[in-house]
C-alpha cells in the first residue's frame, strides 16, 4: 500500500509567495518572525537556539522515544513504526510518502534554493527478548520469519536513531529562516537484514524525489559516553558478503574410508587453507574478514556423509580486496575439492544481498567533525576506529557518488562507562543485547545539536549561499 499524505502547509507551498507569507505571518507568527530575520542570524545564535529549543522540548522527544521502544517491529514489518513517523512528519509540514521500498517512507521539505540533503533514521527492531528490566522495555513477541514466537527489541538503537530524526527534522521545520534547500528526510525499513536501502532506491527513491547532494545518518555507538559524538573519516562500515559453499563426497562406512570419499577432511582442510587469504594475499594494510561461521556435516559417528557445507561472512572495505577473497575462495575450493577426489566440483554461492562498505567522505567528515567542537565542545568529539561491521546506509552515497557521512552517537550513561573503563570494571551490553539500555536523554540532546547543526552548515541561508 503506498500513499501521499498531505497537511495543510503543503497545500500553502503550491499558493503564490506573496500569500504565502501573508498566511505564514498570521498562522506562525514564530516561524515567519525566523524567517523575517533570515541572514542576520550568525551561526552563533542558531546554535544558541537550537540549544535552548532542545532544552525545551527534550522531555517530550524522549517520551517518544519511550514509546517507540516499547512497540518495537521486525524487519520488513515497520508498517505501524512507519504510519508513526509519517504522521509525525506531515503534523511539522512535510510532505509525505509512504511504501517507498516495503514500509519506507519519505518526507520532504523544499525551502527555497540551495542543495538537497538526505537524512536518513533506521526503522527495524530484532528478534530479541528485551531483558533491560526498564519500565518502557519492550514486551512485544509475534511469530517470526522461521515461523517461531520471538521477542522484538530495539537492541540496535534504532529507536534512538528516528527520534532524533524528528526531532532534528521538527527543529528545522521550525527554523526555517536558518537554512535554504531541500530535506529529504527517510525512514528506511530493513537495515537489519541489509536490504532496506536497496529497496528504497529499486522504488525510485532517486527518481520520484529529488536527488541528494549529501547523504548524512548517525548509529549509536556503545563505545563512547552518552554526550559524545565519534567520527571516523573514509572507510567506516565493511563490505559484508555471504557465502555458501558445498563440498560434495561419496559417503559410506565410517570403517571403510578407503571405499569413499570424505567431504568432512576436505572441509577440514579449506577451512585452514581460507585461513591463508587473508594472512598470505590480502595487502597487510588492508582490512579483511573471512570467517568460516558454520560447518555442518554428517549425522553419526560411523557414517561418511555426502556432502559437508560451509557458511562464510567476508568482509573487506575496497572493491579490490573484496575481488581477492571472493575469488580466493572460489579458486581454493576448487583446486581443494580437486586434490581430495571429490567426485564433482564445489558449489561457491556468493550471495547476491551483499551491503556495501560505508565510506565517509573526508571532507564532509572534517567539516562535521569542526561543527560538533564548536556546538558540543573539543571533547565531546571522538575519532573512532572504522568498524568490520556492515550498515546498509553507505548504499546511497555509492549509488549516486556523493559525499556521506554516518557518524556515531554516544550512547552510554558516562558514570556507567566509567566505572566499566575501570580495570576489572563490569562489561557494558553491546549492541543487539538483550541488556542494551542506552542513556536516551543524554545521548538525543547531543544527537539533534549535532545533526541539526550539521544540516545548518550544509544549507546555509540563500542570503550566505
Ligand atoms: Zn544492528
Ligand atoms: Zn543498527
Amino acid at each position: 500500500m503506498r500513499h501521499t499524505l498531505r497537511t495543510c502547509h503543503d497545500g500553502l507551498a503550491t499558493l503564490r509567495p506573496l500569500l504565502l507569507v501573508i498566511l505564514l505571518l498570521s498562522l506562525m507568527p514564530a516561524v515567519a518572525h525566523g524567517q523575517a530575520a533570515a541572514g542576520k542570524v550568525a551561526a552563533t545564535d542558531a546554535t544558541a537556539e537550537l540549544k535552548s529549543w532542545v532544552k525545551g522540548s527534550l522531555g517530550d522527544w524522549v517520551s517518544l522515544y519511550q514509546e517507540l521502544h516499547t512497540s518495537p517491529e521486525l524487519s520488513l514489518h515497520e508498517k505501524k513504526t512507519a504510519a508513526r513517523l509519517a504522521a509525525k512528519l506531515g503534523e511539522m509540514g512535510y510532505e509525505v510518502t509512504t511504501g517507498v521500498g516495503g514500509h519506507g517512507l519519505v518526507a520532504l521539505m523544499k525551502n527555497g534554493s540551495g542543495p538537497t540533503l538526505l537524512l536518513r533514521g533506521d526503522m527495524d527492531g530484532l528478534p530479541v527478548v528485551e531483558q533491560t528490566g526498564l519500565p518502557y522495555r519492550s514486551q512485544v513477541k509475534v511469530i517470526g520469519d522461521r515461523g517461531v514466537e520471538v521477542g522484538v527489541m530495539h537492541a540496535c538503537g534504532h529507536d534512538v536513531h528516528m527520534t532524533n530524526l524528528l526531532a532534528s527534522a521538527s527543529f528545522l521545520a521550525s527554523h526555517r529562516a536558518l537554512w535554504s534547500g531541500t530535506l529529504v528526510v527517510i525512514g528506511q525499513p530493513a537495515e537489519e537484514v541489509g536490504r532496506g536501502a536497496a529497496m528504497m532506491m529499486a522504488d525510485g527513491l532517486f527518481k520520484r524525489f529529488p536527488r541528494p547532494d549529501y547523504a548524512l545518518a548517525l548509529h549509536v555507538e556503545p563505545g563512547l559516553p552518552a554526550g559524545q559524538v565519534g567520527i571516523v573519516s573514509g572507510w567506516a562500515a565493511a563490505n559484508v558478503d555471504s557465502v555458501k559453499i558445498t563440498i560434495h563426497g561419496r559417503g559410506g562406512h565410517g570403517a571403510r574410508p578407503h571405499q569413499a570419499n570424505d567431504p568432512v577432511v576436505t572441509a577440514a582442510h579449506l577451512v585452514t587453507a581460507l585461513q591463508t587469504l587473508v594472512s598470505r594475499r590480502v595487502d597487510p594494510q588492508a582490512a579483511a574478514v573471512v570467517t568460516v561461521g558454520a560447518l555442518h556435516a554428517g549425522t553419526k559417528n560411523n557414517v561418511i556423509p555426502d556432502s559437508a557445507e560451509l557458511l562464510l561472512t567476508v568482509r573487506s572495505y575496497a572493491d579490490d580486496t573484496r575481488a581477492t577473497l571472493l575469488d580466493g575462495i572460489r579458486q581454493l575450493a576448487g583446486d581443494i575439492c580437486r586434490s581430495f577426489q571429490c567426485p564433482k566440483p564445489p558449489e561457491v554461492e556468493v550471495s547476491k544481498e551483499y551491503t556495501p562498505a560505508v565510506y565517509n567522505d573526508p571532507e564532509l567528515s572534517a567539516t562535521a567533525a569542526g561543527v560538533f567542537r564548536r556546538v558540543l565542545g573539543e571533547d565531546a568529539v571522538a575519532e573512532i576506529a572504522p568498524t568490520m561491521g556492515g550498515e546498509d546506509f553507505g548504499r546511497y552515497a555509492r549509488r549516486l557518488k556523493i559525499p556521506g557521512l554516518l557518524f556515531r552517537l554516544g550512547a552510554i550513561e558516562p558514570k556507567l562507562m566509567a566505572r566499566s573503563k575501570k580495570k576489572g570494571g563490569p562489561p557494558l551490553p553491546s549492541l543487539h543485547s538483550s541488556r542494551f539500555a542506552p542513556d536516551a536523554r543524554r545521548a538525543l540532546e547531543a544527537g539533534i545539536v549535532a545533526t541539526s547543526s550539521l544540516v545548518l552548515q550544509l544549507l546555509p541561508p540563500a542570503q550566505a549561499q
